[in-house]
């Protein structure tokens, strides 16, 4: 429940100065020789495949300058793995033919784990000829950025990741439901659960620090083991990329710990799941256009517009959000995670929810509280960026905000969210502004890989679909 605000704590890691492009082969020397001085010898680039997995290759820093220019292998299959690692056969992309090309993106290149050697780079595919990939996620959230920046329109966004930390121990037999044991103790938000956790906590920060991963607070959360960060915002491209490097990065600190951690949307069916809410600020022309207006809350007259249409096309973006079958079994009323197709002010239980500004002078923005971590980021915030060009060009009316809880309004409650993933699909196939912004190929892959996930789900039970993809490692 952190909000971010627009100051970024100063980091040891001075990132890079942005490279030029093409490519000036004396400035990638540079970078490479000021990385190893740094004590980065092997580089690791990871794209989010389809199925919201962040997928990886590695290679030796002195190839740094080739890599960079050609890419590494990867076969356009790798879209076609679902969160488990199985492809499913009617996946189009489940062929063994072809091949793209990953290019790590310099600008945002990190240390990850110095003292181990290594630096971390989000990549994009693209063909041997150097042609962008139409299927290429990140690809398509720098279009939709892109954009927006034509529109003379400014997103600032900002992750928050909950995750529950477990030990290693094997789940009890016949308790796999429920048998897992926290690895850090104390209650919901409990200064006990940080002082017990505090070495792994400290530990987390100095590996965010050193990674120049700008945090705005870390806390235990509501559930068993659970805890939560709160990334400084960004551009929307670097928030997804900092939301990656993050995760892994927490995946990693648990590891050295003996631990496991879960970023799964549920991990005991009943009790709160993991969200990964999406921060947003919007302006134009430089000036906020959720605050400083006549409108409810302070909302201008575009910026209501832009609202408006993110109501209207959230059951589309639902499976951008919650791309996961088991998401649905998260979207509980009553579990924080806002399944209500509405907007409130400061209502938490709202899947838009207004955090307006005030005397602290901190900027409005909009939380999207129904995202889970499941979710791939860039195609993520790629819809969302969508959504708001097309709000900004095409207003929609906004409906009066909810107050207090919408499950207890009966009659007068505002609808649900889709609430299995075949019915969120179904909205996405049918939004000509997310299909529009996508293209004809991702859109139409993206879809096949929530039909994939519709069809292995419906080989297993529930609680089989829980336990099966719910630790980090596995
Ligand atoms: N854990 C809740 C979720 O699933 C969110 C709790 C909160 O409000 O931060 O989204
Ligand atoms: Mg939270």
């Amino acid at each position: 429940m952190q909000e971010p605000s627009d100051a970024e704590p100063a980091m040891a890691w001075e990132p890079i100065t942005p490279l030029p492009h093409p490519l000036e082969p004396s400035m990638v020397a540079d970078l490479v020789a000021s990385l190893a001085t740094a004590g980065v010898r092997r580089v690791a680039v990871t794209f989010v495949n389809h199925a919201g997995s962040p997928l990886v290759k590695t290679f030796p820093l002195e190839r740094l300058a080739v890599v960079a220019h050609q890419g590494v292998g990867f076969s356009p299959v790798a879209d076609a793995f679902a969160v488990d690692g199985s492809v499913d056969p009617l996946h189009p992309f489940a062929r063994p033919d072809g091949d793209l090309r990953l290019r790590p993106d310099l600008q945002a290149l990190i240390p990850f784990d110095l003292a181990a050697g290594w630096a971390w780079a989000p990549g994009e595919r693209f063909d041997r000829e150097g042609c962008p990939y139409a299927a290429d996620q990140r690809g398509f959230c720098r279009r939709a950025l892109a954009e927006l920046t034509a529109l003379k329109a400014e997103v600032v966004a900002g992750f928050e990741i909950e995750w529950v930390v477990a030990t290693a121990a094997a789940e009890p037999e016949g308790d796999a439901v429920a048998g897992w044991q926290p690895a850090l103790l104390g209650g919901p938000y409990g200064a006990d659960r940080l002082v017990d956790g505090l070495d792994y906590v400290s530990a987390l920060a100095e590996a965010l620090e050193a990674a120049g991963l700008p945090w705005l607070q870390i806390h235990p959360e509501y559930g068993l083991g659970q805890m939560e960060l709160s990334l400084a915002p960004a551009d929307p491209l670097s928030a997804a990329d900092r939301l990656v490097a993050a995760r892994l990065l927490i995946q990693r600190v648990t590891a050295r710990f003996g631990w496991r951690c879960s970023f799964s949307p549920l991990v005991t069916p009943d009790r709160v799941g993991n969200g990964g809410h999406v921060h947003l600020s919007l302006s134009r022309d430089g000036l906020p256009l959720w605050q400083g207006g006549d409108g409810v809350a302070g909302l201008t007259a575009p910026g209501a517009g832009v609202l408006g249409a993110l109501l209207e096309q959230l059951p589309a973006l639902l499976p951008l959000a919650c791309p996961l079958a088991l998401s649905y079994r998260r979207l509980g009323p009553g579990r924080w995670s806002a399944p209500f197709q509405a907007w409130g002010v400061e209502n938490r239980e709202t899947a838009l929810r207004l955090i307006p500004t005030a005397g602290d002078g901190a900027p409005a923005h909009l939380e999207l509280k129904v995202a889970d971590l499941a979710a791939n980021p860039y195609l993520l915030l790629g819809g969302l960026l969508a959504v708001v060009a097309d709000g900004l060009q095409r207003p929609r009316p906004l409906a009066a905000p909810v107050q207090g809880d919408p499950a207890a309004l009966g009659v007068a409650a505002p609808p649900r969210l889709p609430a299995s993933l075949e019915e969120a699909s179904r909205a996405f196939a049918t939004s000509s502004v997310l299909r529009d912004a996508l293209g004809d190929l991702l859109h139409s892959t993206v879809l096949e890989t929530q039909r994939a996930e519709q069809r292995r789900a419906a080989h297993l039970d529930p609680d089989q679909l829980l336990v099966q993809s719910r630790w980090s490692p596995g």
